[in-house]
């Protein structure tokens, strides 16, 4: 049977049922649908090109196609596909280990996998738990069971890495199944200060958490934080030394803090890991996303010794840690990943980040000139343009008005995929893009935010 456009188009519809969209408005549109990748390039099935300026959702780090991963899955494949991590270990899964305590801060010492971002969390949020009902069991009485998150936060979709989110729009038609958290300021500049004043927005939100964990503290277990940006959030990037005052105020209010690096991991802000920057050392690490460069669903959860350790001996069923997914350690995703942090390390990937950061910085500047961008927010090669009706008032356009949707249609025309959240233009390029290819990107999405924004405020009045 030979398959039609028209019947994919059709069954798509039919029967795809995508996330985090609204199915009606998708299935008025002709469906995008991505049948090969290429370098920094989505091919649809019609042979259209287009830059892919989402990293494929923030996954691709060099390139689709690429010739080594793609090696490596297959050297691997010829080998087994996937045994289990319960009872028994496999090569790929200890060379990766070893890979990531040796990259990541020198207090994370221990690896447990997961298949995703939010199953990541779920292990840190558990593990923290349960750390402190082994150290004191005797006094332990479901004290410190609490965690910290910030407002606006997003730490994935299972129900307890939703329960320490923070975005209403994702969040609060659950909240009957959720677990309580605490919640502290997320450090908005651009909406919390009247001239982006990032010194007094740093003090407000460190002086707001150490209020809250001054009174409360007995009663947390962890705090939760996405290091540098807040992503899903539209890009909210911290003052510089909040991460590090994070830090600082868990240490003092003994609680642990967890770092969801799930996005900004793998290079994104310009360094391997976000903590760095700050030298900061989390007591659990969350990584996934870029770990497998955007080929297999593979997740990370470090943690220390000393967690490790209060897990160790009797009473066993007391101090095993019961939590492991079927594909845990997944040898095929293991050994792409190898190849993946290999690839970062030999063609010194690091190290061409500046010149690209640099040179984006310099390609947005004219973007803060057009009459609907309130702010534009950028860390390392993640950005968001954030689009406003009005800039004295930062009133957003209404939402049935769809204007970042129409800005996301018209970039594709123009030869490229981007992602709105909210009112907020995301661009996370590929870390490989030519400084060509980023330009190319950051000419569409001007393009497309000049023209639709333009029009929309005119449609208004
Ligand atoms: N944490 C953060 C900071 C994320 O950005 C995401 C996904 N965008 C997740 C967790 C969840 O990851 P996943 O979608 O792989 O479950």
């Amino acid at each position: 049977m030979t398959v039609s456009i028209y019947d994919l188009e059709t069954w798509d519809k039919e029967y795809v049922w995508h996330p985090f969209t609204q199915m009606k408005v998708y299935r008025q549109e002709k469906p995008l649908i991505i049948e090969r990748g290429e370098g920094s390039y989505l091919y649809d099935i019609e042979g259209k090109k287009y830059l892919d300026g989402y990293s494929s959702l923030w996954v691709n780090v060099h390139g689709h196609n690429h010739p080594e991963l793609n090696a490596a899955l297959t050297e691997q494949a010829g080998k087994i596909a996937h045994s289990t991590l319960l009872g028994s270990a496999n090569v790929p899964s200890i060379l990766l280990a070893k890979k990531l305590v040796d990259n990541t801060p020198p207090n994370l010492t221990k690896v447990f996998y997961s298949d995703s971002g939010s199953t990541s969390v779920e292990i840190a949020l558990k593990m923290a738990y349960q750390y402190w009902k082994l150290k004191d069991p005797a006094r332990f009485s479901g004290k410190k069971s609490k965690f910290i998150s910030l407002r606006e936060a997003y730490h994935g979709d299972t129900i307890g890495s939703v329960s320490v989110g923070g975005m209403d729009t994702f969040h609060h038609i659950f909240k009957p199944l959720l677990f309580d958290r605490l919640e502290a300021p997320a450090p908005y500049t651009y909406r919390l200060t009247e001239n982006n004043d990032e010194e007094a927005c740093k003090t407000m939100c460190l002086d707001a958490l150490e209020a809250i964990l001054k009174e409360r503290h007995s009663e947390v277990a962890g705090l939760i934080i996405e290091p540098l940006v807040q992503g899903a959030a539209g890009m909210i990037t911290a003052p510089v030394g909040f991460l590090r005052g994070v830090r600082e105020l868990c240490t003092r209010y003994n609680v642990l803090m967890i770092a969801d690096e799930v996005a900004v991991g793998f290079g994104r802000t310009g360094t391997l890991f976000a903590c760095e920057q700050e030298q900061v050392e989390p007591d659990f690490l969350c990584i996934a996303k870029g770990l497998t460069a955007g080929y297999l669903p593979l997740a990370a959860t470090l943690t220390t010794e000393e967690i490790f350790e209060a897990f160790l001996g009797e009473p066993e069923e007391l101090r095993t840690f019961f939590h492991g997914h079927t594909y845990t350690g997944n040898q095929l995703a293991c050994a792409v990943a190898l190849k993946n942090i290999e690839l970062i390390e030999r063609e010194d990937l690091l190290a061409t980040l500046p010149n690209k950061i640099n040179f984006l910085a310099q390609k947005l500047i004219p973007f803060r000139e057009l009459p609907h961008v309130g702010d534009v927010r950028q860390q390392g090669m993640m950005i968001g343009i954030e689009l406003v009706q009005e800039k004295a008032s930062k009133k957003t356009f209404p939402a049935q008005m769809q204007v970042e949707h129409q800005v996301i249609l018209r970039a594709r025309m123009g030869g490229a995929i981007i992602r709105p959240l909210g009112p907020v233009i995301v661009l996370m390029p590929i870390l490989s893009m030519s400084t060509g290819e980023l330009e190319q990107l950051i000419d569409i999405t001007y393009e497309a935010i000049a023209t639709v924004t333009v029009r929309a405020h005119a449609l208004q009045r």
